[in-house]
């Protein structure tokens, strides 16, 4: 049983100020820690249940947080972005039997998290189909494109509650609340030991239960905090602009709406 295993920072227990998701900053190392324990929690849970390879992306930022030697001896861990427009899910495949996404967070546009963001932080916000787009959605997507489906997620309370909307058969385990600009957490050990009997359990059952149902249309907004981003980014093929900040681009095809956020966001 192969399991890929996708690691983001903001949606990790304690996690709150940019500060501290930024390896330049003193901050970042609790947190680089943190977000490594709820990996190997995960990775865990996943050899428990009986995985015997799993693939484990750094997610976040310059996709050089996790510390290898932490990790179990079956990880092998992708590190860097290829440039592929898979992105956070980078050689996903078919031969994969389960996703399991760590510290995923709310979307631009939501108030569930003080680092709620989709994607780049110059992103107001992300639309598909005039439904917020979250990291979470873009991956499940993504993960439906190859046939392999997303069985846990851990992260801000929003994010949980939007993978049970997407399928209630996705188990999740939030790990914090976000009021205002502040953050109420769990702590770092419980959410370690609660990520690792969830994933255990997620990998256990049918893990078909997960599948997504994918669109057969997508139509995508995106909405800039800077207007000269939106002009320029509505020269990619396809791409129109709407509004002085607002791109819209529409397609049947999901590789397509990954190719335009390869090179749009
Ligand atoms: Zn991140």
């Amino acid at each position: 049983m192969k399991i890929y295993i996708s690691a983001d920072i903001e949606g990790v227990t304690g996690t709150t100020h940019w500060d501290e998701t930024d390896r330049k900053n003193l901050d970042f190392k609790e947190f680089q820690e943190q977000m490594t324990a709820e990996v190997v929690a995960s990775c865990e849970g996943a050899l428990e249940a009986g995985a015997s390879e799993i693939w484990v992306k750094d997610a976040h930022d310059t996709a050089r947080n996790i510390i290898a030697s932490k990790l179990p001896r079956e990880v092998k861990l992708v590190r860097g972005w290829s440039g592929h427009p898979f992105f956070m899910v980078q050689d996903l495949d078919e031969t994969f039997h389960a996703v399991v996404l760590i510290g995923y967070h709310s979307p631009a546009g939501s108030d569930a998290n003080p680092l709620a963001h989709t994607g780049s932080r110059s992103l107001a916000q992300v639309k598909i189909n005039d439904r917020y787009a979250s990291e979470l959605l873009l991956k499940a997507y993504t993960a439906a494109l190859v046939r392999v489906p997303i069985v846990f997620v851990s992260g801000d309370d929003g994010i949980c509650k939007e993978a049970e909307l997407l399928n209630p058969n996705i188990l999740t385990v939030a790990v914090k609340q976000g009021v205002g600009n502040s953050t109420v957490n769990i702590h770092p050990h419980l959410a370690v030991e609660k990520i690792r009997e969830s994933v255990h359990m997620a990998l256990e059952a049918d893990v078909s239960g997960c599948r997504i149902q994918m669109p057969e249309f997508f139509s995508v907004e995106i909405t800039y905090k800077d207007h000269a981003d939106a002009y320029r980014a509505a020269f990619f093929p396809g791409a129109s602009l709407k509004a002085p900040h607002k791109i819209q681009f529409e397609t049947k095809d999901y590789f397509e709406v990954m190719r335009l956020l390869l090179f749009v966001t």
